[in-house]
């Protein structure tokens, strides 16, 4: 079994290069649930949609999130109606938010009605959200806190940042399967998403940085930092605002818990020479994920990685 840590936007690029790469049951994904959100009454997980999406091949690559092909009637009759719409709800996105919530409202947990939508949908793979209980990543800006959809959707992230912080996290727990997932996998990948706002809230929830420690499966990340800068979004900023350098250095220091490996582009081949100094295996290749070739051979070139440090261990423990 391969698992995923992973956020919505690089995580979902990875992930799809894994759906065209591993069999459809072999396949776990845990999916950061810090940045979900109520909007228009209704219980969103942006980053649980869109892996759900890109493994139910329903993501819009154009956009990066919601529903390849959708309309937003909704969201213009919201706007007549006067109600906030800085937030992007697609019409057949809609329908999953107000499924979920009914399930909520029912008295199923997150993760139960994850698993049933998407089911509904047609996905093989396991998709769990981090946590049940909630844990919400809040951005302390100069202009005070703001959850993380007000810091980077409705403002684009232009506020300097002081700090972020995971409210409810010291009370939470992983949700069902997450770490026997971890424990019994054959390895786990860390996906190329934002290391302060898509992993830092899964690694916030008690135990599960515990289990990344504990479990045997070699860990891999690919870095989200590419050439000294984030591909895109605040990663970069984010990661500055918790003390650490905006390279391979800063993710490397991200996951210095538990990492085995770290994937970085050619671009940071130099970089890479002095962190593999510090005593970290680091592998480079093209983490750009462009097309489905890109996407497909960055998932194959991750595998194998992960499979020659099974290989590795396994031969140190002979001797
Ligand atoms: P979010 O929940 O939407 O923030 O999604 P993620 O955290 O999964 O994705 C955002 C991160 O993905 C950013 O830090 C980007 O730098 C990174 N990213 C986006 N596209 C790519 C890509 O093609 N390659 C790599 N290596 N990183 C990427």
């Amino acid at each position: 079994m391969i698992v995923v840590l992973t956020g919505g936007t690089g995580g979902a690029k990875f992930v799809d290069g894994l759906r065209q790469t591993v069999s459809a049951n072999e396949l776990t994904i845990i999916v950061n649930t810090g940045d979900d959100l109520e909007w228009w009454g209704l219980y969103v997980s942006p980053d649980v949609d869109s892996i759900t999406y890109v493994l139910a091949g329903m993501l819009s690559n154009e956009r990066g999130w919601g529903v390849k092909g959708d309309t937003f009637f909704c969201l213009e009759t919201m706007r007549k109606l006067g109600q906030p719409i800085w937030f992007h709800v697609g019409d057949r996105d809609l329908a999953v938010h107000v499924l979920r919530s009914k399930l909520l409202a029912q008295g199923k947990t997150l993760s139960e009605a994850t698993t049933e939508i998407a089911r509904s949908l047609g996905v093989q793979s396991r998709v769990l959200p981090m946590s049940n209980l909630r844990v919400e990543t809040r951005v302390d800006t100069s202009a005070g806190e703001l959850s993380f959809q007000e810091y980077f959707v409705q403002r684009w992230y232009q506020d300097p940042v002081n700090s972020v912080r995971f409210a409810g996290a010291a009370h939470a727990e992983p949700a069902p399967g997450v770490i026997d997932a971890i424990m019994s996998a054959s390895a786990v990948l860390v996906a190329p998403s934002n290391p302060v706002s898509s992993i830092g809230p899964i690694l916030a929830v008690p135990g599960i940085k515990e289990a990344l420690q504990r479990t045997k499966a070699p860990v891999a990340a690919i870095s989200p930092i590419v050439g000294g800068a984030a591909v895109s979004g605040p990663a970069g900023i984010l990661m500055a605002a918790q003390g650490w350098p905006v390279s391979i250095a800063g993710v490397a220091r991200a996951y210095k818990d538990f990492l085995d490996v770290l994937i970085v582009d050619g671009r940071d081949t130099q970089a890479a020479e002095e962190l593999r100094r510090s005593g970290l295996r680091v592998h480079c290749t093209n983490t750009l994920l462009r097309t489905a070739g890109e996407k497909a051979e960055l998932a194959r070139t991750a595998l194998s990685v992960v499979h020659r440090e099974t290989g590795m261990q396994q031969s140190a423990q002979k001797l």
